[in-house]
């Protein structure tokens, strides 16, 4: 098999051959069909997260070793089902679920997968699906997405479940309510299409892309702000009567996640912050008691929050964001068009 791998940080990933594994136990070997490139796969080549300051998360401190093949928006053909793996079928095609834990542990028991201190994600912690080949720990994993492209069910393994997690946490459960999305690329974007299945009220977006503020417009944005206009606040407060119940950031930086807080209603507003951009923000620690401010991270989804998104789109209710399809020998140009923000939409490896 061949994997597309980091072997130094930063550096241009090397395609090595290994030998294709046998799947042990409830493991199942998949043969990769579409692999979505991510946002955060930049974070995870460059080998850490800026926390700001100065200060960073290395990838390698978390016990990540190099070699190490990237990709965690996997579809895969099933090629051979280990002794114990049993309820998938060989040749059909699955989107793999890649926050993946120790299984072990009472988080995992209680099925917050999510919550694992031992994880063992598909394309952040093991190898992941830049490569023909994936090995997936156990058939529970794989979620059938007939009637969907697979380029497209790709996308749905993180930046979809982000999108509709993100959503389900912005408390807004009125019509009257306007939630506003800060970001509208990739996962922007999901979460404007998703944003009717999940929320009552209006959505809003802000984006400093003219460009990404008419295609949200077109895809059903009630409105679109510059948050690099000084005028942007007021007239969000004006556009909403107020503010926003909510808002999420999908950029993470402390320009995006501030201009979140000033559009949010003078009380009991909610920021959810999705984005991994970096660096640190200077909140007053009197607004949050004196505005009734909520503050929360959303990382990911669930399984379930997966199949809920595949049954959505299979049912015609999302429309399907565009994608780039490129032969995995390109992934070093197609990080390098990502990085540089030349994406529209979702570049998928097709190896
Ligand atoms: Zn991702
Ligand atoms: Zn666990």
């Amino acid at each position: 098999m061949r994997r597309a791998e980091i072997v130094a940080w930063g550096q241009p990933l090397e395609i090595h051959e290994y030998p294709t594994p046998e799947p042990t136990g409830t493991e199942v070997l998949v043969r990769v069909t579409a692999c979505g490139i991510c946002h955060s796969d930049l974070h995870i080549h460059a080998g850490y997260f800026d926390l700001g300051g100065g200060r960073q998360i290395r990838i390698e401190e978390r016990g990540v070793k190099l070699p190490f093949t990237m990709g965690h928006e996997v579809v895969g053909r099933v090629e051979r089902l280990g002794p114990e793996a049993s309820g998938v079928e060989v040749g059909r095609e699955y989107v793999v679920y890649p926050w993946i834990g120790c299984g072990r542990c009472e988080a995992c028991q209680r099925g917050d997968e999510l919550l694992c201190l031992k994880p063992r994600i598909i394309g952040t912690w093991v190898h992941g699906g830049y490569a023909d080949h994936v090995i997936v720990p156990h058939p529970r994993y794989l979620v059938p997405f007939d009637g969907i492209p697979r380029e497209v069910a790709a996308t749905y393994a993180c930046s979809g479940i982000t999108a509709w997690s993100a959503l389900a946490k912005t408390g807004v459960a009125r019509p009257d309510q306007t939630l506003l999305l800060i970001g509208v690329g990739g996962v922007g974007t999901n979460a404007l299409h998703l944003a009717p299945h999940a929320v009552p009220g209006r959505v809003i977006v802000a984006d400093v892309d003219p460009a990404k503020r008419e295609r949200a417009l077109a895809a059903g944005a009630a409105a679109a702000f510059d948050p690099a206009d000084p005028q942007a606040v007021r007239q969000v407060k004006e556009w909403t009567g107020g503010g926003c119940a909510a808002a999420i950031d999908f950029v993470g930086r402390p320009e995006t996640a501030q201009f979140g807080l000033d559009c949010l209603v003078q009380k009991g507003g909610t920021l959810v912050v999705v984005g991994l951009y970096g660096d640190r923000l200077a909140l007053p620690l009197p607004l949050l008691p004196l505005r009734i401010l909520t503050l929360r991270g959303s990382y990911v989804g669930t399984l379930d929050d997966l199949k809920a998104v595949v049954r959505l789109a299979q049912a015609g209710k999302v429309p399907f964001i565009p994608v780039r399809t490129r032969p995995l020998e390109e992934v070093n140009a197609a990080l390098a068009d990502l990085a540089a923000g030349r994406v529209i939409g979702r570049q998928v490896l097709v190896p």
